[in-house]
This record gives C-alpha cells, structure tokens and sequence, in this order.
C-alpha cells in the first residue's frame, strides 16, 4: 500500500497514541499483553492496513483481543482511530515491523495469526521478504502456543502456492485450504479491504488454516 505523505497525522496521533496505537517501546507489555486485555486470548494481525478487518473482528469477537501490526503509521492511524471512538477495548495497533514480533511478545503468548492479502514479492530474489517465507514461519512458531494457528488470506495464486510449499517445509499442519474461500465463505470471518477490491474485480480469494508445528 503506497502512501502520499499525510501532514495531518501528526496533529492526530496524540489522541490515540499510547492508549491504541504504540510507536515506540513495542515490547512494553512482552510478557503481559493479556493482562492488558482482562485475559483475553490474543490474535495478531500482520500487515492490517487500513483495519476493516481487524476492526470487524473486534467487534465480532469481544470476547477475544486483537492486536494489528503494520508498518506504515498513515494507514495504521485509522484502526486505532476507530478503536477510539467506538470504545473498542479489545484492540490495539503496533507500529513496526513483523521481523521483530519476537522483541514484543514472549513464547506462546499468541493463539492466532492473521495473514491478510500480504504483499507478493512477486520477484523471486525478494522472497524472503514474503511474510509467509520460512523465516517468518519460524517466528511465528516461537509466539503462537501450542495448537495455536496461522489463518491466511490472499488473491495472489504464486504467493498462496509458494506458502504452502512454505508452511509444508517448515512442518505446519494445513486445513481449509481453499482457491475460492467466496463459494463457501466461513462463518465469523470479515472482508478486508483488499479482499474487497479484488474479488470485486473477479479475483477469487485463497484461504488456508496452519497449524502450529
Ligand atoms: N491486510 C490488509 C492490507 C494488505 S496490504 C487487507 O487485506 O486489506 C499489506 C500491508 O502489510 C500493507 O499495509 C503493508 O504496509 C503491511 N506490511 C508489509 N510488510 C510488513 C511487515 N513486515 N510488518 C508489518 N506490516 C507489513
């Protein structure tokens, strides 16, 4: 997602900073984030954008926490934004990059990942930067617990293909593995925005559930 420079976002972020979105100090609650949440399980989200996604989920699921990752602060802004006014307690953005997930949360402290419409790296000297390659797999291993799972969504065919190669290598268990999640679409699941667009412009949906290795 590319991004013209917003020059209001800087007037806006301290009315969310610090209470649901975190810049800074992203390992502050390592350990301790469902404390934060009453107890609550915890899912992540890598790559949230602009958050319908996680943001329908919250209030789908109250009874779980939602966490969003993304690097870019123009787009992670609204999520959290819209946790704000909604009062949505159960979700949080952090600002950062998934290489460092292991700095923020300690083994076993996540039950659930999201992958959503990830970018394909479509040139192969880029694929370890693929969200799905296996060095993200490893650690993602480390802060899911056991039994715990990655859920992944994309349009893209190569990138879905080569994450199955991926998830295989590396010893995940895959599940509803779908190359049209939209013909039988699962139940307490939420349309991201990218999900959205594309399958708007007639792009089937992949979809498949990994389990912990
Ligand atoms: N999940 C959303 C957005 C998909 S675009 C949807 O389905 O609509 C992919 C998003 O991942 C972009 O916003 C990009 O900034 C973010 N992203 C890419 N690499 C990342 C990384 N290493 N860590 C966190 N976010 C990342």
């Amino acid at each position: 997602m590319r991004l013209r420079k917003k020059p209001w976002i800087d007037d806006a972020l301290p009315e969310v900073r610090d209470q649901y979105i975190y810049l800074d100090r992203l390992d502050r609650f390592k350990g301790h984030w469902r404390d934060q949440f009453q107890g609550r399980e915890l899912c992540l989200e890598i790559g949230s954008g602009k958050g319908a996604f996680i943001t329908g989920m919250a209030v789908l699921h109250p009874e779980k926490a939602f966490i969003g990752v993304e690097t870019q602060i123009g787009v992670a802004y609204y999520p959290a934004r819209k946790a704000k006014d909604e009062g949505l307690t159960n979700l949080r953005m952090l600002c950062g990059d998934a290489a460092c997930l292991e700095d923020w949360f300690e083994p076993g402290e996540v039950r659930t990942l999201y992958l959503n419409f990830s970018d394909p790296w479509p040139k192969k000297r880029h694929a370890k930067r693929r969200l799905t390659y296996r060095d993200f797999l490893k650690r993602y291993a480390l802060i899911l617990k056991e039994g715990g799972e990655i859920r992944f969504k994309t349009d893209n065919k190569d990138l879905f293909d080569f994450s199955i190669e991926e998830f295989k290598a590396m010893g995940w268990e895959l599940s509803h593995v779908t190359y049209d999640l939209h013909a039988a679409p699962v139940a307490g699941d939420v349309e991201t925005e990218y999900e959205e667009k594309f399958s708007r412009k007639g792009n089937p949906v992949c979809r498949l559930v990994a389990r912990r290795p």
